[in-house]
């Protein structure tokens, strides 16, 4: 996700990451609470594959994109070891997927 730098008017710069449909124009100073301006900077690109960047663009995904999960964990082709089996009749009331 790329960096956007901002200003506020009493000259306090700072680094923000947004996704690109989603920066602000705007925000608030974490210093002096002012609004400060987003400021006009070269994308830094070099930096965007590295692994830092690809850890923070994972662990963003996964608040925005969760991964679906399309089948039992641990059930194989056979019904396998994750199979468990219960004999509880109250579990036969819980819903199925
Ligand atoms: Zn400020």
């Amino acid at each position: 996700m790329p960096l956007y730098a901002f200003r506020c008017p009493e000259g306090t710069e700072f680094d923000r990451t947004y996704p690109m449909s989603e920066v602000p124009a705007s925000v608030d100073c974490p210093a002096c609470g002012a609004t400060a301006r987003r400021r006009m900077s070269a994308p830094r690109l070099s930096v965007a594959g590295s692994a830092a960047y690809r850890l923070i663009d994972s662990t963003t995904a996964t608040a925005h994109e969760p991964q679906v999960v399309t089948s039992l964990p641990g059930a194989g082709p056979r019904g396998g070891a994750g199979a468990r089996v219960t004999r509880n009749p109250l579990h036969q009331k819980l819903p199925r997927p």
